[in-house]
């Protein structure tokens, strides 16, 4: 019962810190795109929302009013065992992180078929947004991981499943790539964006991978691929808030899975905006 009420609070402090705060290679990047952006009123929103950072980072509040849907990714290593209760004590942790921030209040209220024309409004306490599946990997060691990611809404307008022809080329699935993100990126609203990527056999791994992709991904760790794809979009000079410039993205993350003995391959994409990666990360020691 302790271990569980541990489980809960360091679970909520970790939403709070997912909701408010960006990592140091986050920071980096973000200093680093703007000390080169030539446009002025490009570097102005950059320095603006650097700044907006550096007060949520003080203050634990949210980054952006749209505070996101919490997405739990869960690591259990081979050797650790889950205790009994585990998943109900982190569900209450996201509620309790939620409250604590506070999060919008973003729980749509109703049963399954209520809750799609949101005919009996929300709730009022932000801990009653319910967090997406849990996803879950193994790893090796003792531990029990969780890192929580906070999804806001308008990337998830301009996401995007599917399957594509490979063609027998990396050239062309990776063009495809670019073709699919400069049209999104440009629609956002909310640049500089981080690109996600997830390719898989089918449109749930793909989206998984997608997640698996952010989980992982550092500001200052880029594949020729992931670079490939960052220096493209920003060569159409979107730039931020679509203000022109050369930081329309900061970087790519890439996750690729097993592939199909066929010729497509299932792409997810997240053009993720300008207050994501939204991330961060507990865990205990199970021995
Ligand atoms: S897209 Fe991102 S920056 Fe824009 S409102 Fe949503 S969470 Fe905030």
């Amino acid at each position: 019962m302790v271990f569980l009420n541990k489980v809960t609070d360091d679970v909520a402090r970790t939403v709070v810190d997912a909701s408010s705060h960006w990592r140091d290679d986050q920071v980096a990047c973000w200093k680093q795109a703007c000390a080169e952006e030539e446009i002025p009123h490009a570097k102005w929103a950059m320095e603006n929302f650097i700044k907006n950072a550096v007060v949520a980072d003080k203050k634990h509040c949210a980054l952006c009013d749209d505070t996101g849907t919490p997405h739990p990714f869960l690591e259990i290593g081979d050797e650790a065992s889950l205790p009994a209760g585990f998943l109900e004590a982190m569900e209450e942790g996201i509620r309790k992180g939620l409250n604590d921030l506070p999060a919008r209040p973003m729980g749509v209220r109703g049963d399954e078929l209520e809750r799609i024309s949101q005919c009996k409004g929300l709730y009022d306490e932000p801990g009653m947004l319910k967090p997406a599946p849990t996803q879950i990997r193994r790893m090796a060691g003792s531990k029990i991981r969780l890192t929580v990611l906070m999804l806001g809404g308008g990337p998830e307008i301009r996401s995007r499943t599917q399957a594509l022809f490979h063609m027998h080329s990396l050239d062309h699935v990776v063009e495809e790539m670019i073709t699919w993100a400069v049209p999104q990126v440009a629609a956002l609203g909310c640049q500089p964006c981080t690109l996600s990527f997830g390719l898989g056999r089918t449109a749930v791994e793909a989206s998984s991978l997608s997640l698996e992709a952010m989980k992982d991904g550092r500001y200052d760790v880029q594949s020729e691929i992931e670079k490939r794809i960052t220096d493209a979009v920003n060569g159409k000079g979107i730039g931020p808030i679509g203000l022109g410039g050369a930081s329309s993205v900061l970087a790519t993350f890439i996750k690729i899975g097993d592939m199909r003995a066929s010729g497509f391959r299932v792409v997810s994409m997240r053009p993720n905006c300008c207050m994501e990666i939204r991330k961060a990360s507990c865990e205990w020691e199970t021995l």
